[in-house]
């Protein structure tokens, strides 16, 4: 049977960012040097596969730090922690090794400068999201207010209008922050913003490659977990930028290949905690189905990487 042409036009860059390739190698290195099990604190990243082959090789998943023994390391996942969690760590005299991706330890170094300068903080982020959680969790109470849209700048009540700073959680989509940048200026004239973007390079770049393919595509899948922020902002851009049917998917086995029928381009693309196996998975499935031409299409280049902690880099 001849299978039916189709082109997919493979965004790049796609999948794992630097921050998220460190945290892996925390964890890995971290079990190298300790031996199993090792307790990490959250999903390292916002990844099942990944998260599965780190349990297969002894690590181990908790939500709160009172769920470790005192007597293993624990490893902060990259979205970053309230202070009180290595506070606790330090009282109770456990190993631990921060793998909070330097970009986002980079926002909680800028909210506590804005702190120490007297000014209150308006974050723009998602509520409950860990990162938001563990940013807003660097100053006391009450001195970061949380906005999610544009509409929620119109509510808030801040201590002085004249001593105000906005940050942001890195992994935002980027047409929907200027607006409610927008929002926030227009109400607090004297707010002051980061010297550059939080939003950061990998979020940016991914962003930047589904623009360039939405609009040469019928379908945008973008593989990714439903708890990883960036990429449901990929399938959000996607479909902002013109693409009818996009759609997050874990991997290949969520396609809905009805929605794919009669399509002669679909886009491609990972968020950044989705390991590239499993984009190699979903274009085997293409090829499978379909008389197959892959097209990259490449709008940045990454090199950035990042320097491991010294605590799993010594010898234990
Ligand atoms: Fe760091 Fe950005 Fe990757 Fe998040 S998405 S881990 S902030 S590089």
């Amino acid at each position: 049977m001849t299978k039916p042409p189709l082109t997919l036009h493979l965004a790049a860059p796609r999948g794992f960012c630097a921050g998220v390739d460190r945290a892996i190698k925390i964890v890995e290195m971290a079990l190298e040097k300790w031996g199993p099990p090792v307790y990490v604190r959250h999903e390292i990243v916002h990844n099942k596969f990944v998260v599965d082959g780190l349990r297969e090789k002894g690590a181990i998943f908790v939500e709160k730090l009172d769920e470790c023994p005192a007597d293993r390391p624990v490893i902060f996942s990259a979205h970053g922690v309230p202070k009180a969690v290595p506070q606790e760590a330090q009282r109770r005299e456990m190993v631990y090794v921060d793998a909070t991706c330097p970009l986002v330890s980079k926002v909680h170094l800028e909210a506590q400068r804005h702190h120490e300068n007297g000014k209150q903080m308006v974050m723009i982020g998602h509520k409950g999201h860990p990162e938001t959680v563990g940013t807003m969790g660097q100053l006391p109470e009450g001195e970061v207010l949380l906005v999610e849209t544009a509409e929620d700048v119109a509510g808030l009540e801040v201590r002085d209008p004249e001593k105000l700073a906005y940050i942001t959680q890195t992994t935002l989509s980027i047409d929907d922050t200027a607006e409610v940048v927008k929002a926030l200026e227009a109400r607090f004239p004297a707010i002051e913003g980061p010297h550059k973007e939080d939003i950061c390079y990998a979020t940016t770049n991914r962003q930047g490659a589904v623009k360039a393919v939405a609009p040469k595509v019928q379908a945008l899948l973008v593989i990714g977990a439903p708890n990883s922020s960036n990429s449901k902002r990929l399938v959000e851009v996607g479909a902002a930028a013109g693409c009818e049917y996009s759609q997050l998917v874990q991997r290949a086995a969520d396609i809905d290949w009805r929605a794919i029928e009669g399509c002669s381009a679909v886009g491609l693309t990972a968020g950044a905690s989705a390991p590239d196996v499993l984009v190699e998975e979903v274009v085997q499935a293409f090829r499978d189905r379909f008389d197959l031409a892959v097209e990259p299409v490449v709008t940045a280049t990454e090199k950035i990487e990042f320097r491991l902690p010294r605590i799993v880099r010594e010898p234990a």
